[in-house]
């Protein structure tokens, strides 16, 4: 969406400050209050430019000295700020107090307008501060507190001091906030957290925010700004609420886990622990989908019926481990996805191999099977041998011809006596070559 330029001028002339943003939260115009209320932005904004960068430059002007180290944490909660408000808040900003609101266009993007507030909408808000809302305290069921402009407390009422652990006649007006959280914290408290998290709740009106307090309580304060300086501030205790929240944070976690384990699970063989043929399936799928070079490779394990016979089912399962290992070694150094992928078939899919580099793999599993000391799996078992059926391609490929192919090359090797390498070659496959 796109204001017009003359309605972002016309603004101006209720003295409105506006600036446009896109749905990737880049500035796309603004009018000349704008400027006026952020000279910091004169000849700095330009169109296109990230609403966080923006919040940097405020920030920088903005920020004591003591803060600028979190500068980072300031812009990316101010980021959130914008995307999620839904109601206007008041700040100042160059002595001058300004309303905030943030509005959500219908393709995401937001227009952020700011209303200088003037001497009348002053007196309006002024009385609300006055005795009447001193005497008003004790009937709040929330903790209440009335700050003078110095941030130091006038007043508050007994839920307060109840939820502050404050006994009876402990002196609380005149101090500060953070001052009465770090005596519940008794020096432990992450310091740093909460007093950050006060000083934004002064500086942005409305805004909830929530502080921790020992024994894994919370409270949610909100401060409210008064023309006249004071600030009025309610503390919910939010514990019962905040520990249901984590404890579902929780579970969702722990249901994240065991769903991310079980389809881990689903795609492993529980033998070798390499893939099983139904992952294998689906990454050949995704490979041969990209445009790149791809080769696969058949290994079936030769006579191995007989093995089983001769040894027994628990050796020949041992067979089954080592044969995996060798060839995942063998592999290791390229991007390659071993799997096993029936009862003593292995495959390897080799993303960006060519076949004649595929070649040398499938030579080194041979030359590293006849290295195995097999007697250590039984002292009659001197070797096990592989057949290996290769192919290569350029994708975009069609997964079924190519799985074909390799299996050809394989039946072609155990045709051809077993315990070699065929490659195959087909339509828009590379030759065949010797060995
Ligand atoms: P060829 O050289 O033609 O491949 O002969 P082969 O005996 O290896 O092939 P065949 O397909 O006749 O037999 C495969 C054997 O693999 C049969 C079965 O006993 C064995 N096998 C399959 N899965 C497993 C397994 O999980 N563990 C063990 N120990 N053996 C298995
Ligand atoms: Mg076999
Ligand atoms: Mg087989």
């Amino acid at each position: 969406m796109k204001l017009s330029r003359y309605l972002l001028d016309s603004l101006d002339a209720l003295g409105i400050g506006a600036c446009e943003y896109d749905a990737d939260m880049r500035a796309l115009g603004w009018n000349s209050t704008f400027l006026q209320l952020f000279p910091e932005d004169e000849g700095e904004i330009y169109v296109g430019e990230p609403y966080a960068d923006n919040l940097v430059r405020f920030y920088r002007r903005r920020l004591p000295p003591e803060e600028l180290p979190d500068i980072d944490r300031h812009v990316a909660e101010g980021v959130a700020r914008h995307e999620n408000q839904t109601q206007p808040f008041e700040f100042s900003h160059h002595g001058r107090r300004l309303r905030a609101a943030s509005l959500q266009a219908p393709d995401g993007g937001r227009v952020r307008l700011w209303q200088r507030l003037d001497v009348d909408s002053q007196a309006e808000t002024a009385p609300e501060m006055t005795l009447p809302l001193i005497d008003a305290l004790p009937f709040i069921p929330d903790g209440a507190t009335i700050l003078d402009a110095n941030d130091r407390i006038i007043a508050a009422n007994n839920a307060f001091r109840r939820l502050y652990d404050l006994p009876r006649g402990a002196p609380v007006v005149g101090r500060k906030l953070d001052e009465i959280i770090a005596r519940c914290w008794a020096g432990t408290s992450p310091v740093a957290a909460w007093r950050a998290a006060i000083s934004n709740g002064l500086r942005y009106d409305g805004v909830p925010f929530e502080i921790e307090l020992p024994g894994q309580r919370w409270l949610r304060l909100i401060a409210r700004h008064s023309a006249g300086g004071l600030s009025f501030f309610t503390h919910a205790d939010i514990t019962v609420a905040k520990r249901q929240q984590m404890e579902l944070l929780e579970a969702q976690e722990a249901l994240r886990r065991a769903n991310a384990a079980l389809a881990e699970l689903a795609e492993t063989d529980g033998l070798t622990g390499l893939a099983n043929r139904r992952r294998f399936v689906a990454r050949l799928a995704d490979a041969v989908a990209l445009p790149q070079t791809l080769s696969l490779m058949m290994i079936d394990a030769d006579h191995f019926k007989s093995i089983n016979d001769r040894f027994g089912h628990l050796v020949g399962d041992a067979c089954l481990r080592m044969i995996g290992k060798v060839v995942a070694d063998q592999v290791a150094p390229v991007s390659a996805l071993v799997a096993r992928i029936g009862g003593e078939e292995f495959g390897v899919l080799l993303a960006g191999v060519r076949l004649e580099a595929a070649y040398g793999m499938a030579a080194a599993i041979r030359r590293s099977l006849a290295l195995v000391p097999w007697q250590t799996l039984h002292p009659d078992l001197t070797g096990v041998t592989v057949s290996i059926g290769l192919c290569a391609g350029e994708g975009p490929l069609d997964a079924t011809s190519l799985h074909a192919l390799a299996d050809d090359a394989l039946y072609a090797a155990k045709r051809n006596g077993r315990d070699r390498i065929e490659t195959a070659s087909g339509p828009a496959l590379p030759r065949r070559i010797a060995g």
